[in-house]
């Protein structure tokens, strides 16, 4: 087997792998790096002959994964997408919004190649899908040969699947992104236990252990309970989320609570992209297993859309529970405009319940300490922090610990890094040095064979 990792930056960024089984061409992947714009956010397809490839991978819908997915269809017309279902239902609506904010940043960030692709790239991807069921091999033939993939149920997100690829006997398995626990609203994830021969790991969280006392469960308790006390004072809480799974997953936290009053009533706003896939998650978990979501929650809440327009700066006329995009507060999103307003009183509380890189605004605002000046460049706005700020531990990648058990009980012959920072990347290398497989930290665009 043949691996080139696509990402030209290394760690976590376009996650794009160009895989050559025997006569066997694929891709496991296509995104756009979360942190650049323009072509310089693109996976390097130019190492990927036009026309060459016999099907592409799409694992999930998070950007990182999906976003340069109409560029490398385009190039590949006639090469089938293997997803989920429900990976194929929003993967269409994330793309749509790309367009959209593509359009947008055209002119904000002058750049001229913007938009990467069109609404019309993005609809005819709708024909491209093969559709797979979890655990339901497919067969590919080619040249007298078979390729069976399958895909597992990954516990990342809604839809979200691990994927294996058998030929000759010799089996290789891309974990994707992957998650082991159950969250509120989906199952944990189902990996084949049985042994295989190359295995493709994700290193999201190898720099970040988690104390005992850090359960998914215990924390969100205390997420509850930073609530409670700022609704009490008359304060608001903004919980910055991805607008893709962790906003859902949090309507239901909420519903749960008010429900058996561990947080008194208060509105609860919501972006539109997220309200919106609260219809896609309902629609899904009517025909899924691992997903339990009903769109009712929208309205036991009361939920209503953040404001358009937000007047940076402004507390927001109504108190309450805003529950908006962008997980980080990056620049020009609803959760980066309200940041600005709520900031400077201390009747407020920021909570953020994922990972913020440091470059990101959020990042920044969390090495603040109280009463230090905080400056939100893009606005041209400055306040002190006084609100109360608070991070959590509710990822959606699989502990460190847990990933390596699975690395043992696979026993394969070689294990590829994947999907993480260099330094995560070091300390598998590291935990993994006495284990029986050959470990490889792959280079970017550099041709590994297995
Ligand atoms: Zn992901
Ligand atoms: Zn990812």
């Amino acid at each position: 087997m043949k691996l080139t990792d696509l990402n030209p930056s290394g760690g976590i960024g376009a996650n794009s792998l160009l895989i050559e089984v025997g006569p066997f061409r694929f891709v496991i992947d296509s995104g756009l790096h979360p942190k650049l714009a323009g072509n310089e956010a693109m996976p390097k397809f130019s190492l990927v002959e036009r026309k060459s490839l016999d099907f592409i991978v799409l694992t999930h819908c998070h950007l990182d994964h999906l976003g340069s997915l109409p560029v490398l269809s385009r190039e590949n017309p006639d090469t089938p997408i293997l997803a989920t279902q429900a990976t194929r239902a929003i993967a269409r609506r994330m793309l749509s919004n790309s367009v959209a904010v593509m359009k947008r940043q055209r002119g904000e960030l002058n750049l001229p190649e913007y938009p990467l692709y069109n609404r019309e790239d993005v609809s005819i991807l709708k024909d491209r899908f093969q559709l797979l069921d979890i655990e339901k091999p497919f067969a590919i033939e080619k040249d007298g040969e078979t390729l069976e993939v399958t895909l597992h149920h990954a516990g990342h997100g809604v839809g979200a699947a691990s994927c294996s690829a058998s030929r000759n006997g010799q089996t290789i398995f891309f974990t994707g992104d992957v998650l082991f626990n159950d969250q509120r609203i989906l199952k944990g994830a189902k990996p084949p236990l049985n042994p295989v021969d190359i295995l493709v790991m994700e290193t999201t969280r190898g720099l970040t252990a988690r104390a005992p006392e850090k359960q998914r469960e215990a924390e969100i308790v205390r997420v509850l309970e930073d609530i409670r006390k700022t609704i009490k004072r008359g304060g608001s809480v903004l919980i910055p989320v991805f607008a893709l799974g962790r906003m859902q997953e949090m309507l239901v936290v909420l519903e749960e609570a008010r429900h058996r009053g561990a947080i008194p009533p208060a509105p609860v706003f919501c972006s539109g992209l997220g309200m919106d896939l609260v219809n896609y998650f309902h629609e899904i978990s009517k025909q899924s297993h691992e997903v339990n979501f009903s769109r009712k929650v929208l309205k036991s809440l009361g939920v209503r859309p953040v404001a358009r327009r937000i007047e940076p700066g402004r507390e927001p006329n109504q108190p309450g529970i805003y529950l908006v995009s962008s997980g980080m507060l990056v620049e020009n999103t609803p959760s980066y405009a309200l940041a600005s307003g709520l900031l400077g009183s201390d009747r407020n509380t920021i909570i953020f319940v994922g990972y913020c890189d440091p470059d990101t605004p959020g990042g920044k605002l969390l090495t603040k300490q109280n009463g230090q000046d905080f400056t939100f460049e893009a606005i041209d706005y400055i306040t002190p922090v006084r609100a109360r700020i608070r991070q959590y531990d509710l990822s959606g990648h699989a502990d460190r610990e847990e990933l390596l058990a699975l690395a043992k009980k696979l026993e394969p012959k070689t294990i590829f890094l994947h999907h993480g920072d260099p330094k995560a990347r070091d300390w598998f290398r590291e935990a993994l040095a006495d284990s029986p497989s050959h470990v490889i930290d792959p280079e970017p665009l550099k041709q590994y064979e297995a």
